[in-house]
């Protein structure tokens, strides 16, 4: 938990957009709403995947009110480190990690260390991980632009530390590249009940195909990773194949190889295989 000295109201700064780029991409404000984000015009034509995992998450309620700067720094459900009695490296560095030992059918099989194994909740994030989005940062010493697959962290042994941003830095916009035309993309959410909770697996796809063949895969895991999951290993193994369901199960093993599933959450291996190798054939069969 934070417990912040001094807060700041950034509402009123001008970082409200959706803007197109002078190379073809997409330009939103940190402020911009999860609602006014999904639904937008561009969103929803050339960036299906994101439109479809910000309404996956939460409620109408809360994505009216979430932001894009927010929603990519929201923290963990894990039980423990919400309940202020008990101990927990990320709230407390040091102090341990109960869940290794407690309630973790919620928690990650991907990314996790000895000291945290607790699972990035966002959907949002998994879609702009597929898309290959830009964060962009203003701080002390002038501004940067940090690709999304290093911005978030793993635990490692410094769980409390969850993204590359430093002290006295503003997210002032995420960027998405030029659409790929003619690609398909996807999103596909599984949890405990159909809505207002969050992914025990997710997966979002962004994948071309000439022929028969794939011939560009954008592949990205929500609900089992420690961060935003993208899986190389399953692009990789996609990458020039038919695009067949055995291959799509193939990518899966791929991307789930490294698992390491706990006393509880052992069935989000194959939910996970399941989730992604059916979001692959939705996508293409379009
Ligand atoms: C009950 C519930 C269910 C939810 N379910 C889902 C779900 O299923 N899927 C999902 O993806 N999300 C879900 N969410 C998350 C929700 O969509 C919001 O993204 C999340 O609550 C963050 O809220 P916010 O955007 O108002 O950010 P805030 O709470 O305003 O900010 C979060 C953090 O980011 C910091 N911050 C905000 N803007 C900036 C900036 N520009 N620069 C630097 N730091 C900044 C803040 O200081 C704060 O530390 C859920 C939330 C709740 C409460
Ligand atoms: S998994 Fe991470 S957040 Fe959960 S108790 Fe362990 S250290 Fe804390």
């Amino acid at each position: 938990m934070s417990t912040p000295g001094r807060l700041l109201d950034i509402n009123r700064l001008a970082l409200d957009k959706i803007e197109t780029t002078a190379d073809g991409g997409l330009k939103i404000g940190a402020t911009v709403r999860n609602s006014d984000l999904a639904h937008h015009a561009t969103v929803r034509r050339d960036y299906a995947v994101l439109s479809q995992a910000i309404l996956a998450g939460a409620s109408t309620q809360l994505r009216n009110m979430a932001t894009t700067a927010g929603n990519l720094l929201q923290r963990t459900r894990c039980a423990y480190f919400r309940d202020t009695a008990m101990p927990c490296n990320k709230r407390e560095p040091g102090t341990g990690c109960p869940a290794i030992t407690g309630s973790n059918r919620t928690l990650a099989v991907l990314g996790t260390s000895e000291h945290c194994i607790a699972t990035n909740p966002s959907d949002m994030c998994i879609a702009m991980a597929a898309l290959e989005a830009t964060v962009h940062v203003q701080g002390p010493k002038g501004s940067r632009a940090i690709p999304f697959g290093e911005f978030h962290l793993l635990p490692g042994n410094t769980p409390h530390r969850e993204t590359v941003l430093e002290p006295g830095d503003l997210i002032t916009h995420v960027t998405l590249p030029a659409p790929i035309k003619g690609s398909k993309q996807l999103y596909l959410k599984l949890r405990d009940r159909a809505s207002y909770e969050f992914a025990l697996a997710s997966a979002a796809v962004v994948i071309s195909i000439t022929g028969q063949n794939v011939t560009r895969a954008r592949i990205a895991l929500g609900g089992v990773g420690t961060k935003p999951w993208r899986s190389q290993e399953a692009e990789a193994v996609l990458v020039g194949q038919p695009a067949t369901g055995a291959n799509f199960r193939r990518a899966a093993e791929a991307a789930l190889r490294d698992a390491k599933p706990q006393s509880e959450n052992g069935f989000k291996v194959e939910l996970a295989k399941r989730c992604l190798t059916h979001a692959l054939q939705m996508a293409v069969i379009g």
